[in-house]
């Protein structure tokens, strides 16, 4: 099964798609990963990505769908997929929808403050991209990655200045998917507003939809 998850910045997809792929044994595919990935690499694609990157901006098109492409083709996505961060806006989901069937897109939903208090506490592992959050998902050790030991960091878009523009962005360009989709009688709501301490009760509705489609 092929699934989209929509989301302001922040909201938590990334937590709930980690769940969701173990569940169904799809790969959680992260565009901003796969962009970070060829960042750290100083790929030709990461090269031109990273300033639209650091600044809060969306990359050109034509990028992301080259590492997105190549990315779907891989054996482990053979039977789905989660996808995160794509698309980003009407011309991206059209471009998708040509491609490849969607069967369901999962709108994670919550306030204005608590995507603040969320995006601003998060710290990335430099080695695997595991996500924590100062607060709620605090690592054993300070500073360091639970899962493999790697350094923690804060993301330069992740700072107030960017988490500004991104939001705006995701405003502007993403939140019109929801009715995109919804029109399309693909969307589910989820209300993403509960501490993440309560994944379980969040993703309940999304687990009773999605299992019918196994
Ligand atoms: P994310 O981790 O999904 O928040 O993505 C981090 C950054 O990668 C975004 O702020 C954009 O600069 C870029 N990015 C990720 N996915 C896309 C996309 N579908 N289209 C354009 N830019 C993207």
């Amino acid at each position: 099964m092929n699934i989209v998850l929509l989301g302001a910045p922040g909201v938590g997809k990334g937590t709930y798609a980690g769940l969701l792929s173990k569940r169904y044994n799809i790969p959680h595919i992260s565009t901003g990963d796969l962009l970070r990935n060829a960042v750290k690499k100083q790929s030709v694609t990461g090269k031109k990505a990273k300033s639209y990157m650091d600044k809060g901006l969306l990359v050109p098109d034509l990028l992301v769908l080259e590492l997105l492409e190549k990315r779907i083709k891989e054996k482990d996505a053979k039977n789905g997929f989660l996808l995160d961060g794509f698309p980003r806006s009407i011309k991206q989901a059209e471009t998708l929808g040509k491609k490849i069937k969607i069967d369901k897109v999962l709108s994670f939903e919550a306030s204005g403050s608590v995507i603040m208090q969320r995006l601003g506490g998060r710290r990335t592992c430099r080695s695997c991209s595991a996500i924590f959050h100062v607060k709620n998902i605090p690592p054993k050790k300070e500073g360091i990655c639970d899962k493999c030991g790697g350094g923690l960091y804060q993301r330069d878009d992740e700072k107030p200045e960017a988490i500004k523009v991104r939001l705006e962005t995701y405003k502007k360009e993403t939140a019109p998917l929801i009715d995109y989709y919804a029109k399309k009688g693909m969307l589910l709501k989820v209300d993403a507003n509960p501490p993440i301490g309560q994944v379980g009760k969040i993703l309940k509705n999304c687990v009773e939809t999605l299992d019918k489609l196994r």
